[in-house]
């Protein structure tokens, strides 16, 4: 692949970047608003300018943009510190799978409304008994007339408490083998039955929840693909969820770490110019390039039309403790003043701090380093599968602990 612009990629650059720098909003501007609301009123923007959403349908928001161009997007963004995380979840996972599953009138009603910002969605996933292990999730849902009548527990729900629609999957028929057994459904959060609590973190932020359905009403028309078809429909958001977080490169990098070292001093000189945090930085270096040059590969691929593979999972797999070593080392680096978190103080140690409290978190969410390495042993290398103990049987005789 040439990394450079073709001409016509320069020029969308150009607009991009000529866009950005006219309407990021200014400090002024967003003084005193919430991360939410600054979030909200930037997307609120993009959508406005065209620039929200671009690889989607210009019918549901979009403007068609090619591969190519959402990545220039994304790199040109990158470059000013808007909010972004609120949308990752409905934007990047939910709307493929409406987009894949849902009937045209809800995507003419719920699309736009997700591109412009004005409703977030969740991801209703994770049980205390199915985690990495989704097919043995417990919530079930009974069918009353058009309805469905939902019981159960969410857990690890990242933004219910501010997400308007979520979608969730749940046991149909414990009668058949547990991933037959599963339905989809997307749902009005403010449902009645629905209740959220949110479940305190490390970084000291709630920005996840565990939500309990209590006999929970949805219609069957907000079903997604066919009763019992939810596993497959699963992949769907999750194949786009490895995507996503695997091309999350938001953090602590390379640079701001050269940058920390060039200000803070070893025994009266720079630590840049210390040889072990020089040797450290390019250890560092070497592998954000092997993950930038992965990432273009999966860039390759899509612009030639083909699916990305599973070095999507290599991605996650080393850029997740990459970024927990790396803010491990600015932390060092830091000394003592890592352990104060004052973002008035420094912009830097806030990032560096925030990175170091996040990254046990990014190697959990989307699926463990465990999990990823078995897809890697198994789709990959080609190694023989782990013992399935409950293959074919139904979900109702498999043995619980
Ligand atoms: C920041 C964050 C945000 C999240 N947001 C959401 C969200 O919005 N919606 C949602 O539904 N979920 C969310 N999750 C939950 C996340 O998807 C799960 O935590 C994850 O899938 C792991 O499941 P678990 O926590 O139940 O761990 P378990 O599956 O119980 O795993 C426990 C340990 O056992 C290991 N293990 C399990 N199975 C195997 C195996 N077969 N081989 C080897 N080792 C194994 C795991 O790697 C792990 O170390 C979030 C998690 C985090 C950390």
């Amino acid at each position: 692949m040439d990394f450079n612009d073709t001409p016509e990629q320069a020029a969308f650059r150009k607009a991009a970047a000529d866009w950005l720098a006219a309407n990021v909003p200014s400090k002024d501007e967003i003084e005193g608003m919430s991360r939410l609301e600054v979030a909200k009123l930037w997307q609120k923007r993009k959508y406005d300018a065209g620039w929200a959403c671009i690889g989607w349908d210009p019918a549901y928001g979009g403007r068609g943009a090619s591969a190519i161009e959402q990545v220039i997007w994304k790199q040109e963004e990158a470059k000013y510190n808007v909010p972004a995380g609120f949308f990752v979840i409905g934007q990047g996972m939910m709307a493929p799978t409406l987009m894949a599953y849902a009937q045209p009138q809800h995507l003419e009603r719920y699309l736009p409304k997700l591109a412009s910002g004005e409703e977030i969605w969740c991801q209703l996933f994770s049980e205390p008994a199915g985690g990495s292990d989704l097919a043995a999730l417990r919530t079930k849902a009974e069918k009353d007339g058009d309805e469905w009548v939902i019981n159960g527990q969410k857990i690890w729900t990242s933004g219910a408490h501010y997400s308007d629609y979520g979608c969730v999957v749940v046991r149909t028929d414990p009668n058949v083998p547990k991933h037959k057994g599963l339905s989809y459904f997307f749902i009005d959060m403010k449902s009645p039955g629905i209740e959220i609590k949110p479940i305190k973190q490390l970084t000291g932020e709630s920005d996840f929840n565990e939500v309990y359905f209590t006999d929970v009403r949805v219609p069957d028309s907000q079903r997604l693909g066919e009763v019992g078809q939810g596993w497959q429909v699963s992949l769907t958001t999750l194949m786009n969820e490895r995507a996503a977080i695997g091309a999350g490169s938001s953090g602590v990098n390379v640079d701001l770490a050269v940058q920390l070292a060039k200000e803070v001093m070893i025994d009266g000189k720079p630590a840049i110019e210390d040889s072990a945090v020089k040797a450290r930085l390019a250890n560092f270096y070497v592998e954000e390039a092997g993950l930038k040059y992965t990432s273009y590969r999966t860039l390759s691929a899509l612009s030639r039309g083909d699916i990305p593979g599973p070095e999507n999972s290599i991605g996650k797999l080393v850029g997740a403790p990459k970024m927990q070593q790396l803010a491990s080392f600015c932390m060092d680096l830091l000394e003592t003043s890592g352990a104060i978190w004052d973002t008035k103080r420094s912009k830097l140690a806030d990032n560096i701090i925030g990175s170091y409290m996040g990254a046990p978190g990014l190697r959990i969410a989307g699926g463990t380093d465990e999990i990823m390495t078995n897809i890697i042993a198994e789709r990959v290398l080609g190694l023989p599968q782990e013992p399935r103990m409950d293959k074919g049987i139904p979900f109702t005789e498999v043995p619980t602990g």
